[in-house]
């Protein structure tokens, strides 16, 4: 039955890892750090039905540097084309990583612990000739690991 299923789903959290359940960096709704707060973007940004999104700096999306709240456009007149920037520095919401081999019991902690209920994965990559180096898989949310829990069967 579906409790059964939930405290199966509980006790797996101590098996499965951030990798298993994250959303891939592709599928990410991400804003670039040089963005303007247009009448378009700031469009987009509601259509995306998202509370909280990444902004990237540069070309790659992986280099997350900041994270907007949907709520932080309260003020923002569209009219205005503010910078992306103004706002997160004004905020400045603090940005959560984990390892992509994280426990998921080990991340509902962290979540638990307060702040923010998403979180940035890194794996750390050592396949090529450089040096290695911090890649982005994605992000995971708290709500990533409460579906965990009770679609388990
Ligand atoms: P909330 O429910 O707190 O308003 P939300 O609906 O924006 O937030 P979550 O409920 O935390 O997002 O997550 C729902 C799903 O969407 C999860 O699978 C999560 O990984 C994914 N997700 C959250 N934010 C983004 C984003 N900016 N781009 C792509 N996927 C996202
Ligand atoms: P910056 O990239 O500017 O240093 P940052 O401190 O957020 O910013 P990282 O240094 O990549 O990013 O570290 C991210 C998180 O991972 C930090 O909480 C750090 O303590 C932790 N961390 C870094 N290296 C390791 C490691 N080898 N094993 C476990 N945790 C690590």
């Amino acid at each position: 039955d579906r409790e059964l299923a939930m405290v199966q789903g509980a006790l797996e959290l101590r098996t499965k890892a951030v990798a298993e359940i994250l959303t891939p960096l592709a599928d990410c709704f991400l804003l670039r750090a040089d963005a303007l707060l247009d009448f378009a973007t700031v469009s987009e940004i509601l259509r995306s039905g998202y509370t909280r999104i990444p902004v990237y700096e540069g070309e790659a999306r992986g280099n997350i540097v900041d994270l907007l709240f949907v709520k932080d456009l309260a003020f923002v007149d569209p009219d205005d084309c503010t910078p992306l920037r103004t706002v997160t520095r004004f905020y400045r919401r603090p940005l959560h990583r984990v390892f992509h081999d994280t426990r998921l019991d080990t991340l509902l902690e962290e979540f638990k612990k307060g702040k923010s209920h998403l979180a940035i994965v890194q794996r750390v990559n050592n396949e090529g000739e450089g040096d290695p180096f911090y890649e982005v898989m994605g992000i995971v949310t708290l709500e990533d690991v409460i579906e965990e829990i009770i679609k388990s069967e």
